[in-house]
C-alpha cells in the first residue's frame, strides 16, 4: 500500500543505493540549475550527463563515501518541465528530495519488480523502472514534453527526473522521480486502481476488510457500486482531460497504465492517523520560517551544500500551498472535491491521476496478449492492443462517473 512505508536508515539493505541517488540528484540537479536558462535544443532531448562519485572527489563531484556513477538524462528538458509547467520552486525541489537522506521505501508493490521511495514531505515518489521503460520515456520524451505544454492540467504522471545510479559491480538502476498523487495531510481512506479492465481485476474482499490500505481493483468498484461523485461542470473537465491524455498514450503505443483513484471521506476526516503514527515523519518539527530562509538562500545560489542539509536536518514540511494549488485537479486540498449536480461541494475528496505509463506494447505484450486470449474473451483482458486499450480505459472512466452508467456493462459473463 502506497501510505504505510519503512523508513530507510543506514543499515538498511538499500541504504547505500538511497544515499547515492539522493547524492546524484542534489548534485546534478544542481549543477544544471547554477547555469543559465536557455531555450531547448534538440540535443537536449537526447542527453546524458554522466558523474563519477568517490572517496577523491573533483570539481564536477564532492568527496563521496561510496563509490558509483550517475547519470542525469535530458537535464534541461526536465528542469524546463519542473519550473514551466509543473511549477515546482527549483530550490524547494532539491531540499524536499535531498533533506537528511533517509526516505521511506514502500518496497514492490507490482508485479513489475519496481520499488518505490516517498522523500521525507511525502510529495515526491522515486520509482526504480525496467530498462526498457527507461528507454521508451527517453524515446517519447519530445512528445511528452510537447503533451505537458499543451496540457498544463493533465492527469498523467508528472516526471521531474530521470536518473541511472551505477553500482561499482556494474549493476545499473534506473529510476524516475515523480509527483505522489496522495497528500501528506490526510488519510485516503479508498484505493482504486482502474484499468477498465475486468479479468482478474479483482482484489479479495475478505482481504479487504482486514486491509483498509489495500489497493482496489475494477472489480471491486463494481460490485461495491461505485462512482465518481462530480456535478456537470467537473465532470466535463475531467472527461475532456482523460480524454486527451488517453488519446495520448494511444498515439504512443502504451498500455497497461491505470487511473489511480484515493478518496478521502472528509466526515471520517483524519482521525484513523495511520501514515502519522506508522512513519513519524509528519510532525513539523522544525520552524517553516527556517525552511524558508534555507530555500531562499539556495535559490540564490542555485546550489544545494551539504551544510544546507545539516541546518534542515529535521525538516520535511511541506510548502502550505505548493505546486498542487496551479493544477485544477489538485486544487481542492491537493485533489478534487466531489460536486453534487448544482457543481456544490459533497463530504469527499478524490485524489487521482493515470500511472504506470511507460508499458509499451511491444512483443512480450503480444505474446501474453495470444496467450491469455485463450483463457478469457480476449476484448477484456488487460493487455490488448493500445487502441483498444485506451478506448476502453477511457469508456470505462466516463461511465463510472456519476450518470454514466456504471462499470458493471465491463464484466464479463
Ligand atoms: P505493475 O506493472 O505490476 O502494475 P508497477 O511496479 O509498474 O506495477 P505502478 O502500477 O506504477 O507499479 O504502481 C503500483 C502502485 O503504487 C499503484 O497501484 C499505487 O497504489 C502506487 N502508486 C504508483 N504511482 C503512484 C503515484 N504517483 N502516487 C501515489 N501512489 C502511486
Ligand atoms: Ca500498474
Ligand atoms: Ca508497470
Amino acid at each position: 500500500n502506497p501510505v504505510v512505508g519503512n523508513l530507510i536508515g543506514e543499515g538498511h539493505v538499500n541504504y547505500v543505493l538511497m544515499f547515492n541517488m539522493l547524492t546524484g540528484i542534489r548534485v546534478a540537479v544542481s549543477r544544471c540549475q547554477a547555469k543559465i536558462r536557455r531555450p531547448l535544443t534538440d540535443e537536449d532531448y537526447s542527453a546524458a550527463h554522466k558523474y563519477s562519485f568517490d572517496f577523491i572527489g573533483n570539481e564536477l563531484t564532492p568527496s563521496t563515501k561510496y563509490d558509483f556513477k550517475f547519470k542525469d538524462y535530458a537535464p534541461w528538458v526536465f528542469r524546463e518541465l519542473r519550473e514551466d509547467y509543473f511549477q515546482l520552486d527549483p530550490a524547494d525541489y532539491l531540499l524536499s528530495l535531498t533533506a537528511k537522506y533517509i526516505l521511506s521505501e514502500l518496497g514492490s508493490p507490482g508485479k513489475s519488480g519496481s520499488f518505490f521511495y516517498f522523500s521525507r514531505d511525502y510529495r515526491f515518489i522515486i520509482k526504480t523502472i525496467h530498462h526498457n521503460e527507461h528507454k521508451f520515456l527517453r524515446r517519447i520524451l519530445r512528445k511528452y514534453h510537447e503533451h505537458i505544454k499543451s496540457n498544463p492540467h493533465t492527469l498523467l504522471s508528472r516526471f521531474y527526473g530521470l536518473h541511472r545510479v551505477k553500482l561499482p559491480r556494474g549493476h545499473k538502476i534506473h529510476f524516475v522521480i515523480m509527483n505522489n498523487l496522495f497528500p501528506p495531510h490526510k488519510d485516503v481512506h479508498e484505493t482504486y486502481d482502474l484499468k477498465g479492465s475486468t479479468v482478474g481485476r479483482e482484489y479479495p474482499e475478505e482481504k479487504a476488510k482486514q486491509n483498509p490500505r489495500a489497493v482496489l481493483k475494477d472489480l471491486n468498484w463494481i460490485n461495491r457500486s461505485k462512482s465518481l461523485e462530480l456535478g456537470p461542470e467537473k465532470r466535463a473537465l475531467l472527461t475532456e482531460q482523460i480524454r486527451r491524455d488517453s488519446e495520448l498514450l494511444k498515439e504512443l503505443h502504451v498500455m497497461d497504465y491505470s487511473l489511480l483513484i484515493g478518496i478521502h471521506n472528509m466526515v471520517r476526516g483524519n482521525r484513523d492517523n495511520v501514515r502519522r503514527n506508522t512513519l513519524k515523519v509528519f510532525s513539523p518539527d522544525i520552524p517553516k520560517l527556517r525552511r524558508k530562509q534555507t530555500v531562499e538562500a539556495i535559490a540564490m545560489r542555485r546550489v544545494v551544500r551539504e551544510s544546507d542539509l545539516q541546518a534542515l536536518d529535521t525538516a520535511h514540511v511541506a510548502p502550505d500551498a505548493g505546486e498542487r494549488q496551479h493544477f485544477i485537479f489538485y486544487q481542492d486540498e491537493g485533489g478534487l472535491r466531489a460536486t453534487d449536480e448544482a457543481n456544490d461541494g459533497l463530504n469527499t475528496i478524490y485524489y487521482l491521476g493515470i500511472i504506470d505509463i511507460l508499458t509499451p506494447y511491444n512483443t512480450v505484450k503480444k505474446l501474453e496478449n495470444l496467450w491469455k486470449g485463450f483463457q478469457a474473451d480476449r476484448h477484456k483482458i488487460s493487455p490488448v492492443p493500445p487502441q483498444e486499450y485506451g478506448d476502453r480505459f477511457f469508456a470505462f472512466m466516463q461511465a463510472i462517473m456519476r450518470g454514466g452508467g456504471g462499470g458493471a456493462r465491463f464484466k464479463s459473463e
